[in-house]
């Protein structure tokens, strides 16, 4: 399962409480095994700029553009993408791990901050799939550029989602997965997005007529702002960085139910391979 907008938000709120305003005594890389996974060649290219440009430096912000979170450093930026299994936890260094949390640091923690007042912030990665990148403020705006509208922000509009589905022949669930047309959005949101606003996941996007265009701008807010006030959903992985797991996969109105009944219509939910992503919809009340 795939940390999403909510979780990055979640883990965002606790960090921005527990490490802003805290110094950076020393960035620690280690490299992952085997040396071709993503997070491996991520972190042999940044590791000398990590250790080198961190220490010393303060931490004034943390915020957030879509699945990534950014510890704001003045003018550098260091940036987290969690990828499918990536966690960050912050501990005293003398505090005992909380429950649920691994012994910290293990053989899937890659990077770990050591910070003023003892704390220590693991980032960690059992898949490998996530990322870290130290870049400066200036390169910003290029480093996120593939990046559709903020979900949460008012460059998010109707006009925004029809001018993206205008003529693509590619499924709703594609195009949304893609981060293009909105970012922010993942496997699991993006199936109660239209679950909630009864389109099929298969639908081409040149097909989605304004109605329910207007529907999907207003449901994909109200889910993710759902979501983070249930600090984001847990499967197996997701944990915030005091260890706590979401609240919202007892939420959840469609993903993860295959062969079960719809909540609206008591069909049963089917699943299926679409856009690479296990899919789950409602053939009734999804048209
Ligand atoms: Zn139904």
């Amino acid at each position: 399962m795939m940390p999403e907008l909510p979780e990055v938000e979640t883990i965002r709120r606790v960090l921005a409480k527990k490490i802003v305003g805290r110094r950076i005594v020393k960035a620690e890389v280690r490299l992952p095994n085997p040396a071709a996974s993503r997070l491996s060649q991520n972190l042999r290219q940044q590791t000398r700029r990590l250790s080198r440009n961190l220490r010393g430096a303060s931490i004034k912000r943390i915020s957030r553009r879509a699945k990534y979170l950014i510890v704001r450093l003045g003018e550098a930026l260091l940036i987290f993408h969690l990828g499918m299994t990536g966690q960050i936890f912050v501990i005293r260094k003398k505090e005992h791990t909380h429950t649920g949390m691994p012994e910290l640091p293990d053989k899937h923690t890659y990077f770990i901050l050591h910070l003023s007042g003892d704390s220590r912030l693991y980032f960690r990665d059992i898949r490998k799939f996530g990322r870290i990148h130290l870049i400066m403020k200036k390169e910003e705006k290029t480093f996120f550029r593939a990046l559709g509208p903020e979900p949460l922000s008012a460059a998010f509009t109707p006009e925004s989602l029809r001018s993206g589905f205008k003529r693509k022949k590619a499924s709703l669930k594609s195009l949304l997965l893609g981060q293009k047309i909105v970012s922010g959005l993942g496997n699991i949101y993006t199936d109660e997005v239209l679950f909630q606003v009864g389109i099929l996941p298969q639908t081409p996007g040149g097909c989605v007529s304004g109605k329910k265009i207007a529907k999907l701008h207003k449901a994909i807010p109200r889910i993710l702002k759902e979501a983070i006030r249930n600090r984001g959903t847990t499967f197996s992985d997701y944990y915030d960085p005091e260890s706590r797991r979401g609240g919202f996969q007892a939420r959840l109105r469609v993903y993860g139910r295959q062969d079960e009944p719809c909540l609206k219509c008591g069909t049963r939910i089917l699943k299926a391979v679409i856009a690479q992503r296990g899919t789950h919809w409602c053939p009734r009340c999804q048209k």
